[in-house]
């Protein structure tokens, strides 16, 4: 037989190694095999606010069905970009300034890739959501990190400037804060702000922006940084309007950046849904909406305060957030193991801390995150069985 081309062809480079499993996908498979309560996740366990479902019914059969631009829906980038002068007083331009993307997620992802290429280095800021430094790896960067030790520790501005090195491109910082419920407060905003006199841009995940339980509003990446080209706001419709499913998320930053961040999302996902593109743009519009953000962060107020009592009562110390929907608490031993024997034997899922550092800190590796983002009769039986379990 005549050797083909394929003898000749360059060996097959070895396989990367498989990407570890994401808890968000090792856990809630394990909740669903138990029949155990999410409380891993923070997803909710209902529908989303009813004025995204009447936006949605609204829609007409016409080009909403169609591609989106892959910068996102005009609509919808207009509509941001008239939120964000309202409400963070920034006047942002929706044609060179806002990308929409499948949710913070993809956001998070275009955003890193743009900046990063190997051998830069990206500061986090620990605890960190999951999906930080998998994302700056796959970019062929590396991560520093500075670990914060819990809820009461604060971004101490020499600390954060001695992780920070000539290599540096971004810091990432996420305010309100997975999971340690609360915002970056002013002298943090300044320390992080500082290193854009390195040329550092503040990569801020504003996924949480507007659960203040605390009422406290929010303050973002758009006022404490006045360079465009050096700050990214992220966020997405997930949590702040109940709809972990609809995948619409965006990222604010200058217009070069922006470019940046559009030529990797364009062949990522071109455009997230455009009706939902569309219903997102109506509900950002309506008059009414700043209303039913409060309603709604009043309403988690409720419920997050009454499980943190619920915890209590059983003996768990737990710490209940000002912002966000994220209660900790210390379950006196490894949390990694008390998760996994909780989930089997009590059918009550939760996250444990470490999953948020590289090397967690002592009061961390016994510490567990539970998502209160459900349903009061959830809830519920989420305390009957843990009382059950641990008494
Ligand atoms: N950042 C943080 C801190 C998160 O907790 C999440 C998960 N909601 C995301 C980003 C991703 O959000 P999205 O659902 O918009 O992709
Ligand atoms: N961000 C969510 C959390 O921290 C989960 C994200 C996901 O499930 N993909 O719980």
């Amino acid at each position: 037989m005549t050797p083909t081309t394929a003898a000749t062809a360059p060996a097959t480079p070895p396989a990367p190694a498989p990407a570890a499993e994401s808890v968000f996908v090792r856990i809630p498979a394990l909740a669903a095999k138990y029949g155990a309560v999410n409380l891993a996740q923070g997803v909710f366990d209902h529908g989303p606010d009813r004025a995204l479902l009447d936006a949605l019914a609204a829609l007409g059969d016409g080009t909403e069905h169609q591609y989106a631009p892959s910068a996102g829906h005009p609509l919808l980038r207009a509509a941001l970009a008239g939120y964000l002068r309202l409400h963070e007083g920034t006047p942002i331009d929706p044609d060179t300034e806002v990308t929409v993307t499948v949710g913070a997620t993809e956001a998070l992802h275009c955003v890193i890739a743009a900046l990063v290429s190997p051998g830069d280095e990206v500061v986090l800021v620990e605890p960190a959501y999951e999906q930080y430094a998998p994302a700056v790896h796959s970019a062929g960067g590396t991560t520093r990190a500075l670990r914060l030790a819990g809820p009461d520790d604060r971004i101490d501005a020499a600390a954060l400037a001695r992780v920070v090195t000539p290599a540096t491109r971004a810091v990432i910082v996420n305010t309100p804060w997975n999971p340690l419920g609360r915002s970056l407060d002013a002298d943090e905003w300044r320390a992080v702000a500082d290193l854009t006199r390195r040329g550092v841009v503040v990569v801020s995940d504003e996924t949480y922006e507007h659960l203040n339980l605390d009422g406290t509003p929010h303050t973002g990446v758009l006022a404490a940084v006045a360079d465009p080209e050096l700050r990214v706001k992220i966020s997405s419709v997930s949590k702040s309007f109940a709809a972990t499913g609809w995948r619409i998320g965006w990222a604010v930053a200058g217009p070069e950046l922006t470019r940046r961040i559009r030529a990797v999302h364009q062949f990522v996902t071109f455009c997230p849904p455009t009706p939902l593109q569309v219903a997102v743009a109506a509900v950002l519009r309506a008059p009414g909406t700043p209303a039913v953000l409060e309603r709604r962060a009043r309403d988690l107020r409720a419920r997050v305060d009454g499980f943190v009592a619920d915890l209590r009562a059983m003996g768990l110390p737990a710490t209940a957030p000002g912002n966000g929907f994220f209660v900790l608490a210390d379950v006196g031993e490894d949390a990694e193991r008390w998760c996994d024997r909780t989930i089997a034997e009590a059918r009550v899922a939760a996250l444990p801390m470490s999953v948020f550092y590289a090397d967690p800190p002592a009061a961390m590796a016994t510490t567990v995150r539970f998502a209160v983002c459900k349903r009061q009769e959830t809830l519920d039986e989420a305390v009957r069985r843990l009382r059950r379990h641990l008494t």
